[in-house]
C-alpha cells in the first residue's frame, strides 16, 4: 500500500496511538510517524522500543508540519490539548480523535479547529484492557470497525483520505452521527463495562465468599467480568463523564430488565427465564456469525491451555 499521509503526529502514546502506529508501518501508510505524551516516562519506553520515527517533548512541537494529528489521550483531555495545539496546526492538516466517547469531543475540540484545518472525530471499536506504550500491536484494528463522525460541512476528500487510513489498518469503516454513536455505545461498551465494574466491586465486598473462592472458581463466568473491569481507569471515568445522557439511559432500561428477571427467579417463572435467555443465545450466534468473535468454546482459550 502507498503513504496516505506524509507526516502523521500522534499526541498520547497508549494502547490505541501505539497500534496505530505499529499498523501504520505494517501497511507503509505514513512517511514519518512523530509522537508525544504527557509524562517523561511514556516518551522515554516510546523512544526505547521505537514506537515512532520520532518521539518529541510538546504536542505543539509534535503537530508541526503534520497532515495528520491524532488524538489518542482520554476523552476528558481532549478539549486542553486540541486548545495547546490549535496554533500549530499546518494548514490543510486533518485532525482526528479516537475517543469512545463524540458528543463531548466535539463540543470541546470544534472550538479550537482554526480555518482551514478537517476535523474529522473517529472511534476505533477495538481494543484491550491494557493501556501504556508498551501495550499497541498491529493486528488491534484487523477486521474492526471504525466509526468516523464528521461534522458538518466536511470536506468529503479529506474523510475519504481518513476512510483510507482506516482500512489500510485493518477496519472497516463506517459513518455515523455522533448522538447515535454515543447511544449505540452505550449499550455495546459503555454501560457493560459499568455493570462489569459492578460485578467484580459486589464478589469484591461479600465477606461470605472468601477472595481466594473468587479467583479460584473464577472461571465459571467470573473471569470475564474481571478482564473488562481491568481497564483503565482514567479512560473509563472519563467515558461515563462525557457520555452521561445514554449511559443511564441504558443503565434505566438494564435496572427494569433486571427486576423482570429477578421477579421471575422468585415466583419461579422458568418459562419467562428460558424464553430470555433463548433470545439472548441468538444474540450471540449474530455477533459470531458477523465475525466478530470466536466460536471456539471459552473464547478459545481452552485451545491455548493445551
Ligand atoms: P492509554 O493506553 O491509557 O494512553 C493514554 C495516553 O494519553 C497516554 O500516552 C497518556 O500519557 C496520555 N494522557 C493521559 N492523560 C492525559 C492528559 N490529561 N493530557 C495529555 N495526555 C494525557 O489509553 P488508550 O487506551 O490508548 O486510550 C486513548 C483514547 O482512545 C481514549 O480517548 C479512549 O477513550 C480511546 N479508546 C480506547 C479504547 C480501549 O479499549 N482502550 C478503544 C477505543 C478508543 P502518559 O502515559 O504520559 O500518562
Amino acid at each position: 500500500m502507498s503513504v496516505i499521509y506524509h507526516r502523521v503526529a500522534l499526541i498520547g502514546l497508549g494502547l490505541i496511538a501505539g497500534s496505530m502506529a505499529h499498523a501504520m508501518r505494517r501497511a507503509g501508510l505514513a512517511g514519518e510517524i512523530v509522537g508525544t505524551a504527557r509524562s517523561a516516562e511514556t516518551r522515554k519506553i516510546a523512544a526505547e522500543i521505537g514506537l515512532c520515527d520520532r518521539v518529541v517533548e510538546t504536542a505543539a512541537e509534535a503537530v508541526a508540519g503534520a497532515d495528520l494529528v491524532v488524538l489518542a489521550v482520554p476523552v476528558g483531555a481532549m478539549g486542553a490539548v486540541a486548545e495547546e495545539i490549535s496554533p500549530h496546526l499546518k494548514p490543510g492538516a486533518t485532525l482526528t480523535d479516537v475517543g469512545s466517547v463524540k458528543r463531548a469531543v466535539i463540543d470541546a475540540v470544534a472550538p479550537h479547529i482554526p480555518e482551514g484545518v478537517h476535523f474529522i472525530p473517529a472511534h476505533p471499536l477495538a481494543g484491550t484492557e491494557h493501556s501504556g506504550p508498551r501495550a499497541g500491536f498491529a493486528e488491534l484494528f484487523d477486521n474492526r470497525w471504525c466509526l468516523l463522525v464528521p461534522v458538518e460541512g466536511t470536506d468529503p476528500a479529506a474523510t475519504a483520505r481518513l476512510r483510507a487510513l482506516w482500512e489500510g489498518m485493518g477496519a472497516n469503516v463506517e459513518e455515523m452521527d455522533a448522538d447515535h454513536h454515543d447511544l449505540v455505545l452505550a449499550v455495546t461498551s459503555h454501560a457493560p463495562h459499568l455493570i462489569a465494574y459492578t460485578m467484580v466491586g459486589v464478589a469484591d465486598d461479600l465477606g461470605r465468599v472468601t477472595d481466594s473462592e473468587v479467583i479460584k472458581y473464577s472461571a465459571a463466568g467470573f473471569r470475564d467480568f474481571t478482564r473488562i473491569a481491568a481497564s483503565d481507569p482514567t479512560m473509563w471515568r472519563d467515558v461515563f463523564l462525557n457520555n452521561k445522557e445514554a449511559t443511564l439511559e441504558i443503565l434505566g432500561r438494564f435496572t427494569e430488565e433486571l427486576f423482570a428477571l429477578q421477579r421471575a427467579i422468585r415466583t419461579g417463572d422458568g418459562e419467562m427465564l428460558h424464553d430470555y435467555f433463548t433470545r439472548t443465545r441468538a444474540i450471540r450466534r449474530g455477533i459470531i456469525e458477523a465475525g466478530q468473535d470466536t466460536e471456539a468454546p471459552d473464547f478459545g482459550r481452552v485451545k491455548e491451555r493445551r
